[in-house]
């Protein structure tokens, strides 16, 4: 069996979902702005559980917040060049940003795009004072096997949404894709290969500390590897000038795959089954890192 034959699922509210998703690396300009599907901060680094594969690495990186100022920055210098459907706040787990409700306010004065909706895991949703609920827009919840949310809250979740009216959408997460890879590749042309194959860069456009990224993998291996390792220059610098507009394009379709490509099998990974990881794996896995 290919596992990474496209699967199409439907969620609980009834929308069709193809996993892998297709490729679509037409970018469109319009008045000066390039449309892409979504951009996002990761606003944690930290989570409440330990997912075997996490692709934000979550469960090996210390805690870390963004500031709210740091999230404008960087999105007031990007909504001159980007025009995403989406803004998205992911994590590790967003839910456990103090300042929440600021990020999600400040990220509205910059109006980089039409929707600002937040990932997680949702087991901090019981938690969220009112101002949360009228801040954001939409929610995608992960619904995994363990732990799963209990009856009490996915109603007191729902009744929330539609008091708020605030969108939402469960996402079955009963495997992940294993992205990590264990050491590093030395092998370029596979590097290549993979980078051109991955749906991700086009999906999951980041911006963190002044930087723009295809894809969210560089930022945190960033982190993980203590800048022993140069991540950064996998992104953009977001610049305030007139040549931005090109440089974006430009970072967009190269073909160069990026350092984190050595260490990723991205949209090409196979997929096993969701678990939750016991400390002492967590450990060990850190071990590896410096
Ligand atoms: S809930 Fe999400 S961020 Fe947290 S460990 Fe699992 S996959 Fe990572
Ligand atoms: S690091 Fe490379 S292979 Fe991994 S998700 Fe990003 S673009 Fe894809």
């Amino acid at each position: 069996m290919n596992l990474n034959a496209p699967v199409s699922t439907t969620s609980p509210d009834g929308r069709t979902h193809v996993f892998p998703p297709p490729m679509d690396r037409h970018y469109r300009v319009s008045a000066g702005r390039v449309e892409t599907r979504s951009l996002e901060a990761h606003i944690v680094d930290h989570c409440n559980l330990t997912c075997a594969e996490c692709c934000s690495l979550s469960p090996l990186l210390p805690t870390w917040y963004a500031t709210p100022e740091s999230v404008v920055d960087d999105l007031r210098k990007a909504v001159k060049v980007l025009n995403p459907r989406v803004f998205k706040l992911v994590g590790g787990e967003p839910l456990l940003h103090p300042q929440l409700v600021d990020v999600i306010r400040g990220v509205r004065t910059t109006g980089i795009a039409p929707v600002v909706s937040i990932t997680t895991n949702g087991l901090k949703l019981g938690d969220m004072t009112d101002d949360f609920w009228q801040a954001v827009d939409a929610l995608t919840i992960s619904r995994y096997p363990k732990p799963s949310l209990a009856p009490a809250l996915i109603a007191h979740i729902e009744a929330q949404a539609a008091r708020f009216d605030v969108r939402l959408n469960w996402k079955i997460q009963d495997a992940f894709s294993s992205m990590t890879r264990t050491q590093p590749s030395d092998d370029i042309a596979e590097a290549k290969r993979i980078y051109h194959d991955c749906w991700i860069r086009e999906r999951c456009h980041m911006i963190r500390d002044g930087m723009f990224y295809t894809c969210t993998r560089p930022a945190h291996f960033q982190t993980l590897y203590q800048g022993e390792r140069d991540f950064r220059s996998d992104g953009l610098p977001l610049r305030d000038d007139a040549g931005m507009l090109d440089a974006l394009l430009a970072y967009l379709q190269r073909e160069a795959p990026l350092e984190a490509c050595m260490h990723c099998y991205g949209g090409s990974a196979p997929q096993a089954p969701h678990r939750i990881m016991r400390r002492i794996e967590v450990d060990a896995l850190k071990a590896r890192y410096p």
